[in-house]
This record gives structure tokens, C-alpha cells and sequence, in this order.
């Protein structure tokens, strides 16, 4: 299996209830290691182009409101198979169907305020760490 990055976020309802330890927690005991990480307030339009993809879905004007209320935690993950592995770590997107011990089951409030986001391929992990970070900015 190959080493492999990913890109993470912990959302504004987790960094608001000062949760960023316990989710880094979960993600580390996961097996993975954080190698880049930054707290930061997006703007409107750095929400619009991240979530872009999803620009003609109802929720839009929704979700980039909620990703701009506080601050986020942005992160580059590292280990094996990190997407995928990122993936089971953060749990189904809706809570409620999430699995036991996931972040979203753990802490989200809801569908939208659901504490985490992770890349959903290798290739949009490269695409979401290239717009947060520079080379500098990950030290494996
Ligand atoms: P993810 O890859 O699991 O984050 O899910 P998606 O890419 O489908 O959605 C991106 C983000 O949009 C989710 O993590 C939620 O924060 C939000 N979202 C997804 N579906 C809904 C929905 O039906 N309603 C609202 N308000 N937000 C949603």
C-alpha cells in the first residue's frame, strides 16, 4: 500500500465547541499523521471556489454561510491510503447514518455542521492542498 496525503478541514462547529485536540485525536489514532495544519477564518469567496462543485445544489448559500461563521482547521493528512482511510475515520456525511466512534457520529450537530471534511479522491486531495498550502507549509 502506498503513503498517500489527503486533505482535511475541521469545520466552525467543532473548532466553535473547541474540539480541534479530540478530532485530532481520532484522526491520529487512525493512523494518521497530521504534516500540515493552519486555523484560519475563510472568506465568502474563498468558501464559493473550495466547495464550487457543489455551487447548483440547494444548500449552497447554506454551507458556505456555515463555513465562514468561525474558524476552520485546515490539515494535510499522511498514511496509508489516507483518502480512503480519512474517509472511514470522518464517517458518512449525515450523522446520523455515520458508524460508531466516527467524527460525525462522535460530534456533528447536523447534515451541514458536521465537524469534518476530507478529500474525496487522490486527485481532489491535491487539487484542496494546493489551494490551502504551500510546499514549505508540509513537513512529513
Ligand atoms: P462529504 O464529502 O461527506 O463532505 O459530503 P458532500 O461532498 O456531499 O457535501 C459537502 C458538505 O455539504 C457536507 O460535508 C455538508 O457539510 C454539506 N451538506 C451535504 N449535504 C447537505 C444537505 O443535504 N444539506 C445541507 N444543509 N448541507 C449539506
Amino acid at each position: 500500500m502506498a503513503l498517500e496525503r489527503t486533505f482535511s478541514i475541521i469545520k466552525p462547529d467543532a473548532t466553535r465547541r473547541n474540539l480541534t485536540g479530540k478530532v485530532n485525536a481520532l484522526l491520529e489514532a487512525g493512523g494518521l499523521r497530521i504534516v500540515a495544519q493552519k486555523r484560519i477564518l475563510l472568506s465568502r469567496a474563498q468558501a464559493e471556489t473550495f466547495y464550487g462543485v457543489h455551487k447548483e445544489r440547494p444548500f449552497f448559500n447554506d454551507l458556505v454561510k456555515f463555513m465562514t461563521s468561525g474558524p476552520i482547521v485546515a490539515q494535510v493528512l499522511e498514511g496509508e491510503n489516507a483518502v480512503a482511510r480519512n474517509r472511514e475515520i470522518m464517517g458518512a456525511t449525515n450523522p446520523a447514518n455515520a458508524a460508531e466512534g466516527t467524527i460525525r457520529k462522535t460530534f456533528a450537530e447536523s447534515i451541514e455542521a458536521n465537524s469534518a471534511h476530507g478529500s474525496d479522491s487522490a486527485e481532489n486531495a491535491a487539487i484542496e492542498i494546493a489551494f490551502f498550502f504551500s510546499g514549505l507549509e508540509i513537513v512529513g
